[in-house]
Order: structure tokens, then C-alpha cells, then sequence
């Protein structure tokens, strides 16, 4: 059995109870170690396999786990964040499909999240917006031809930008080809919940600039919409004037 387990966004304290768990357990460990925050491998045994997947193929990490399964092993492949986004674990679970290896997945944190509470902000805001687009702009990674940039960006709702940090000119020109004004909020969040996170308030039009003037290219995440902006009107949920199933509105 291989468990796949979601890292959460970089802070060690970040993972799961349950991926944790499994860390201690563990016999073989296979990190992508690209973004996992290595402190993470503290929870490990001290006669744990740990292995960097950062330079490996794909091949190299199943041919690892193989021989962990046939060795009667717990294994872990640690993925940064929540696994099912950006995580190239589903290409890795056809293959063990191939082989007979069953595996499970626990979900982490994912940086999106830590974002957010880096920024303290809710991308779901009644009035501004109801819906989060978590996407990226096209790079040497094809993007489906419905989900372009700046047809995402037609909605003009909440977005987070994956993979995207070092396109900043082109992200810019989609986004107002889209529905976003120069001005609309956005912000740049360089390794939400690690020690050396860094948090940069912008707009649509000066994101480039932001990322340039702060040396930004990579491990960041872009967020835009309005958002990002001052004060919110209140929600329904606990206006006094409001009743849902769990309060009584009072007179
Ligand atoms: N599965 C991961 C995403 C992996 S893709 C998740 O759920 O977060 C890798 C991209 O995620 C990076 O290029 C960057 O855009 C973003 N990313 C991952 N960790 C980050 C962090 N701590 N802070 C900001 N961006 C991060």
C-alpha cells in the first residue's frame, strides 16, 4: 500500500494528523522535494528510506516503490499542498494500477489556503464574489483551449493563479482582456506559511513590476479580484435580521 500524502503549503505543523502519522510510520519516504519543506521529515523514523524525488523520473520513483511494496514496506510519497492540484499523482496511480500496488491519498493544505490566511482574506465574499477559479496561465504546459487565460478571466470573480509567477507581462494583458480592470486588488504570495513567506499587495496592472522590484519568479501564487479590497458588506449567516436552521431571527 502506498500512501500519497498532501504536505500542506511549507509550515511543518501544516500537515494532516493523519499524514503525520503515516510519516512516523513510515519505512520508505519519497519527497518532492522541489517545495516539500524539508523539516517535515522530522516526523520520519530515524532508519526511514528518505528519498528527493526533485530529479528523479517518474519511472525511477515507481521502480522505488515497487521495491518498497515487494519488501512488504509502508511508503509514503509526499506531495506539496493538497495533492490533487498541480500534484502529477494521477499519472503515478495509473502505473501502480499497472502493477497490482494499491495506495490511498490524504488530502494536505493546500498553498491556496495558506495564501489566503497569509493575506487574511476570504476569496467568498457575498456581493463581490461566490466563486474561486484556481488556474494558470499557459506556459510550456498546455492549458485546454476553453480554460485560456482570458476566458477564465471573463468572470471577473476570485482567482488564484498557480505556476504562473515568472509570466507576470503576459498573466497582466489576459487578465484585462478579460474582466478585471488594471486596478482591481491583486496580491503576490511568496511561500505562504514558510518561514521566509512574503506577502505583496499590488494591482492587476502593477503585478509584473511588484514581482520584479521583489525578486519573485517562482513558489508563489497570484491572487486577484476585488476581494482583496477594504471593508464588506456583512453576510446573512449572522445577521441578527437572518434565520437559517440553526438561530431564530430575533425582533
Ligand atoms: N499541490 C500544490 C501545488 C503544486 S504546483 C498545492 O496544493 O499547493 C506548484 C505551484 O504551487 C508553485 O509553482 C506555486 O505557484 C504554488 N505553491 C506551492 N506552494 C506554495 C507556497 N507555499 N506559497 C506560494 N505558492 C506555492
Amino acid at each position: 500500500m502506498i500512501h500519497f500524502v498532501g504536505a500542506g503549503p511549507g509550515a511543518a505543523d501544516l500537515i494532516t494528523v493523519r499524514g503525520a502519522d503515516l510519516l512516523k510510520k513510515a519505512d520508505l519516504v519519497i519527497y518532492a522535494g522541489s517545495l516539500v519543506n524539508p523539516a517535515l521529515l522530522h516526523y520520519c523514523k530515524e532508519d526511514c528510506e528518505i528519498h528527493n524525488s526533485a530529479s528523479m523520473t517518474m519511472e525511477e520513483v515507481i521502480a522505488l516503490m515497487k521495491a518498497g511494496e515487494d519488501a512488504g514496506k509502508t511508503c509514503v510519497r509526499l506531495h506539496t499542498g493538497d495533492p490533487s492540484l498541480y500534484g502529477a499523482h494521477r499519472e503515478q496511480m495509473d502505473e501502480l494500477d499497472k502493477l497490482g500496488i494499491s495506495y490511498d491519498v490524504v488530502p494536505g493544505v493546500s498553498s491556496f489556503s495558506g495564501a489566503a490566511a497569509a493575506l487574511c482574506a476570504e476569496y467568498t465574499l457575498p456581493q463581490i464574489s461566490q466563486s474561486l477559479i484556481i488556474t494558470r496561465m499557459e506556459g510550456r504546459t498546455a492549458v485546454p483551449e476553453g480554460e485560456k487565460l482570458a476566458r477564465m478571466a471573463s468572470h471577473g470573480c476570485s482567482m488564484v493563479l498557480f505556476l504562473s509567477a515568472g509570466l507576470l507581462e503576459a498573466v497582466r494583458e489576459e487578465l484585462i482582456a478579460g474582466a478585471y480592470e488594471p486596478d482591481t486588488p491583486a496580491a503576490i504570495v511568496y511561500k505562504a506559511t514558510w518561514p521566509d513567506e512574503a506577502v505583496y499587495r499590488c494591482t492587476v496592472g502593477t503585478l509584473a513590476q511588484t514581482a520584479k522590484d521583489k525578486g519573485v519568479n517562482k513558489t508563489a501564487l497570484i491572487l486577484v479580484g476585488d476581494f482583496l479590497s477594504g471593508p464588506v458588506e456583512r453576510s446573512k449567516l449572522y445577521d441578527p435580521a437572518f434565520t437559517h436552521e440553526f438561530r431564530t431571527a430575533s425582533e
